[in-house]
């Protein structure tokens, strides 16, 4: 039986993305491949894990009672076994998200999950950092999200979602960086400029802040 090194576990609502809203049991795997200068989840990178078998993962999941569960990190897929984590929720019956830095390649991951990706923006301290062929492995339920803390991200983002044509390939979300950027702002640009994408902001941190949900 695979072990998974896991931050922790909690129910709450969805804050983000096209399930926002929703109850979601959360998964967060430990460690992390970036050190992004936002990154609100340091925790995961740096507290010690606790090494849990992946069958009472599933089980904690079932107690929940909600059919939504998003495996997130830290970067999941820093851990080999996340993949069976995944494969283990599927045919328990659950709704899979899968939230993911776009670093690491995604063609193991399973089709029926929901891959919500992360494009680094040049604000975040990463922006060479995403895997240009992860492009070709997102369909139109999957994700991806810039998370903008300028003008220039703006600028940097827009760009890209217009000259690769992303809106057409899946859902293009673009949410400000919490406590750097105006919501208000982002919110003005995207209708100024028409961007082909939907703004979104964080409803667990308009609800509760920067407490940590466990
Ligand atoms: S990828 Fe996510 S968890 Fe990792 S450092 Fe960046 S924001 Fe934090």
């Amino acid at each position: 039986m695979a072990r998974l090194a896991v931050c922790e576990t909690f129910l709450s609502l969805q804050g983000e993305g096209l399930h926002a809203g929703l109850p979601c049991f959360f998964i967060r795997l430990s460690g992390c491949n970036l050190a992004c200068s936002y990154c609100d989840t340091a925790y995961a990178r740096e507290e010690a894990p606790k090494m849990e078998p992946l069958d009472s993962l599933v089980s904690a999941w079932r107690a929940s009672q909600v059919p939504l569960v998003q495996v997130t990190g830290g970067e999941p897929l820093c851990q080999p076994a996340a993949l069976e984590l995944m494969d283990a929720l599927l045919s328990a019956g659950a709704e899979v998200l899968l939230e993911t830095n776009g670093t690491l390649p995604l063609e193991p991951v399973p089709e029926q999950i929901v891959k919500v990706v992360d494009w680094k923006t040049p604000g975040s301290g990463h922006p060479d950092s995403f895997l240009l062929s992860n492009l070709d492995l997102l369909g139109s339920g999957d994700q991806l999200k810039f998370v903008i803390t300028s003008r220039a991200d703006y600028e940097w983002s827009l760009s890209l979602v217009r000259s690769r044509s992303l809106a057409g390939r899946c859902h293009v979300l673009f949410s400000p960086a919490w406590g750097r950027l105006s919501p208000a702002l982002l919110a003005q640009w995207i209708l100024e400029d028409r961007a082909p994408v939907r703004f979104q902001l964080q409803l667990h941190k308009i609800l509760w802040g920067d407490e940590r949900l466990r």
